[in-house]
């Protein structure tokens, strides 16, 4: 299917947001059986939703991040963010302080008032931003790796109250979002087949009971990849019905219909007989 230039822009933005986060992950793998790391949260204060990127609960204290991969050049002028040479973005300081207040609202209703510092992270090392303001909220790609070794957690353990914090707000957690931006799409539009979960590539092999990525090598267990695959086509089109014909289909006619229908009957609740058969 084609995009519009609008959707494509989207679209980028959507993957670089993405890669920030991995390349934070990665950041902070060191330390992570000390800490608790939630991210893309889609949160609700009463009818106001607001989406938190990255949350670190840590044993001394617990932090807001609002990770921005921007690469390139960016200048700060007058309060207002410009991607140069001269497009003004939403403002990513007042993102960060719309998200930290309304978080402690919504904590303080569930009778939560731990407090949450925050930061603004740009985590792109060719990102430079043109008078940039001192502000102790902002870190920039060269103070990232001295500003995790300070943040990076003393060797006391997590308690309950910071596993209660972390199980609060994966409750309070929308699962499903409202995405008013996608694309207009039909199944019959998109592009069919099972991609590598490590590199995307659509390069994918079925060697026994393992799909294997031409590309980067890596392997993934057949019935994990169907299932993976089946659960995207509900959420992608929840009134279609999930047949071995349909998932055969929409996994790019791998395998068999007799294979995929094994794993779905093992996954799904089974409905209607024979030929009518379907799952959900
Ligand atoms: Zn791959």
């Amino acid at each position: 299917m084609t995009l519009s230039p609008r959707e494509k822009k989207d679209l980028t933005n959507w993957q670089k947001g993405y890669e920030g986060e991995l390349h934070f992950d990665e950041l902070t793998r060191p330390f992570e059986s000390t800490f608790l790391l939630l991210q893309d949260l889609l949160l609700k204060n009463h009818s106001t939703t607001f989406q938190v990127d990255t949350l670190l609960i840590t044993p001394n204290k617990n932090y807001l991040f609002e990770i921005k991969n921007y690469e390139g050049d960016y200048v700060h002028d007058d309060d207002k963010f410009y991607h140069l040479p001269q497009s003004e973005i939403l403002n990513p300081l007042h993102q960060l302080q719309r998200a930290n207040a309304l978080l402690g609202q919504l904590l303080t209703r569930h009778g939560i008032t731990t407090p949450f510092e925050s930061y603004l992270i740009f985590i792109h090392p060719h990102f430079t931003l043109y008078q940039a303001p001192q502000h102790p909220s902002i870190i920039y790609p060269t103070q990232l790796s001295s500003f995790l070794r300070k943040i990076s957690p003393a060797s006391n353990p997590l308690k309950g109250h910071h596993r209660k914090l972390a199980d609060t707000l994966t409750t309070l957690h929308d699962p499903n979002p409202v995405l008013p931006d996608l694309p207009a799409y039909s199944f019959d539009s998109l592009q069919k087949g099972i991609y590598c979960l490590q590199c995307s590539s659509c390069s994918i092999a079925l060697k026994g009971r393992s799909m294997y990525c031409e590309k980067c090598g890596h392997i993934e267990e057949f019935s994990a990849a169907v299932l993976r695959n089946a659960l995207e086509f509900k959420q992608l089109f929840p009134s279609n019905r999930i047949t071995s014909t349909s998932i055969y289909e929409w996994c790019g006619e791998i395998g068999t219909p007799r294979r995929i229908r094994t794993v779905l009957e093992k996954h799904f609740a089974i409905k209607g007989r024979k030929r009518g058969t379907y799952y959900v």
